[in-house]
């Protein structure tokens, strides 16, 4: 063993300011947040609803405990699979607009099961350059050929999709892209599936809860329907607990509990945690005054911080990225929004592309107009 080794590239990455660390909170998730023993007003959750630590989650929490103790104790094709993954399943396919769904354990193992699952040698998945990590690793995992295409570029896409002849296609991409909070153009991806007997992969884990009508998601912002799209969504964002899952036509969903690696060989999520999901997702469903309130303070937040010498991304979304460039700018700025009590994510390479480090600042229904107020004036005097 070599830790010598591991030492000196964990220098390399220090000095070019790409060093990651951790730090501890030792509050409930929420804006308002504990970070070793000091408070701070947070902008970097993806707790877009303010769901993560509502009383009625941790009612119906304590409730699935209760019932169904704490761990799973198997794999759903054991015997862990509960009445309460069942009925969220029924609920979460109902709420989508598919025949059936699955819960996975997470998102990443969402995405590695589908695309393992559906694609393999002799195939061809085409992804998005600025697809999640997950996605990309789910196609190196699949051993199908890999055709990454320009961010949301349909002439490339339709050309590459044109130079491949055989075997089953896959197309992959975010809804909502996780570092730039910008859309897919799903309706022009479903017609070039359509044109090219194609498959689509839907992650929306940034628009589910958040999108759509009830917060049915980026499907139903699109209004889009086909049996060729296979959605994904998490549950730990807005939804505010853990897990993921798959919706699609009934088929597909059967097809993956008999060949998803990462659905078949691992413990189910704990009951309890499903019971909590579907309190969540009667919370989402009548969180129209909680969607309006965040659409609010984008707007809000977007016209505060016109004119900086950085400048927000292209985005409507939640996800308001504040572009800076240089990887340890973007880190200085984020310490010293920190110093002065706010906590704003710097995201750095290889997260995003080269020369794009930025502040990934994040938006909950949970803020208020005066906190998003604070982040602005703050932001305003750092760049005098
Ligand atoms: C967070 C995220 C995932 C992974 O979901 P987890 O449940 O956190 O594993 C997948 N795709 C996208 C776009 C994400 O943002």
């Amino acid at each position: 063993m070599c830790f010598f080794e591991l030492q000196i590239q964990l220098d390399e990455r220090a000095a070019k300011g790409l060093l990651r660390s951790r730090r501890t909170v030792t509050s409930p998730q929420s804006t308002r947040l504990v970070v070793d023993g000091k408070p701070y007003l947070s902008f970097c959750s993806n707790d877009y609803l303010g769901l993560a630590n509502h009383p009625q989650l941790i009612e119906a929490l304590q409730q699935g405990t209760e019932e169904f103790g704490v761990g799973a104790g198997a794999a759903h094709l054991v015997n862990g699979h509960f009445a309460s993954h069942e009925q969220l399943e029924t609920e979460l396919a109902d709420f989508v607009g598919k025949p059936a769904a699955l819960l996975y354990s997470t998102g990443y193992m969402a995405n590695l099961g589908v695309v393992q699952a559906l694609t393999g040698r002799g195939d061809t998945v085409f992804a998005d350059k600025l697809n999640h990590a997950s996605l990309n690793d789910a196609m190196l995992l699949s051993r199908a050929e890999v055709k990454r295409y320009r961010h949301n570029d349909m002439a490339q896409l339709a050309s590459l999709l044109e130079k491949t002849i055989s075997g089953r296609k896959l197309i992959c991409t975010d809804a909502v892209f996780s570092m730039d909070g910008d859309y897919a153009p799903l309706p022009e991806l479903l017609a070039l599936c359509e044109a090219h007997d194609a498959w689509l992969l839907v992650d929306d884990a940034h628009g589910f809860g958040v999108l759509g009508c009830q917060g049915r998601g980026s499907l139903s912002h699109f209004a889009l329907a086909s049996p060729r799209i296979i959605y994904m969504a998490t549950l730990g964002k807005a939804a505010g607990v853990f897990g993921a899952f798959v919706a699609a036509e009934s088929v597909v969903i059967k097809y993956l509990f008999n060949q998803s690696r990462s659905y078949i060989y691992t413990t189910a999520t704990p009951p309890a945690l499903s019971v909590a999901l579907l309190a969540s997702l009667k919370l989402i469903r009548e969180g129209d005054v909680r969607r309006a309130h965040l659409h609010s303070l984008i707007m809000q937040l977007k016209q505060g911080l016109a004119g900086l010498p950085w400048s927000l991304m292209e985005s409507d979304t939640a996800i308001q990225p504040l572009v800076v460039g240089d990887n340890q700018a973007a880190l200085d700025l984020s310490v010293a929004l920190r110093e002065r009590g706010l906590w704003v994510a710097a995201i750095r390479p290889p997260t995003v592309p080269e020369g794009t480090a930025r502040l990934r600042i994040t938006l909950s229904a949970a803020h208020t107009s005066a906190e998003v107020a604070q982040l602005v004036e703050v932001l305003r005097e750092l760049a005098r």
